[in-house]
């Protein structure tokens, strides 16, 4: 593992643990992304409602109460961005 990235599992991404891996992220001066694989250009992870979304199979889901707004995750080339923390 490089100090620059880090790979996320799934489960750090649901529920609490979403908010607990961007902090950690934040903590270590990293952020939570997207990144294509092909050309390695990196996506802000979305935000609505002032809340990080949460990724939930190929879309990314606002959980805030009374939203529930829903939106594809990132595509680059064709293909779907992989989540994962890096240096900003
Ligand atoms: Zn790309
Ligand atoms: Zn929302």
């Amino acid at each position: 593992m490089s100090d620059k990235e880090m790979q996320v599992s799934e489960a750090d991404l649901k529920g609490v643990n979403l908010k607990e891996t961007q902090t950690k992220a934040q903590e270590s001066e990293m952020s939570l992304a997207f990144k294509c694989e092909v050309c390695n250009k990196t996506y802000d992870w979305p935000l609505c409602c002032d809340e990080p979304m949460e990724l939930e199979g190929d879309n990314l889901v606002c959980k805030v109460e009374g939203c529930g707004k829903s939106i594809p995750v990132p595509e680059c080339d064709g293909q779907k961005c992989k989540p994962f923390i890096a240096k900003t």
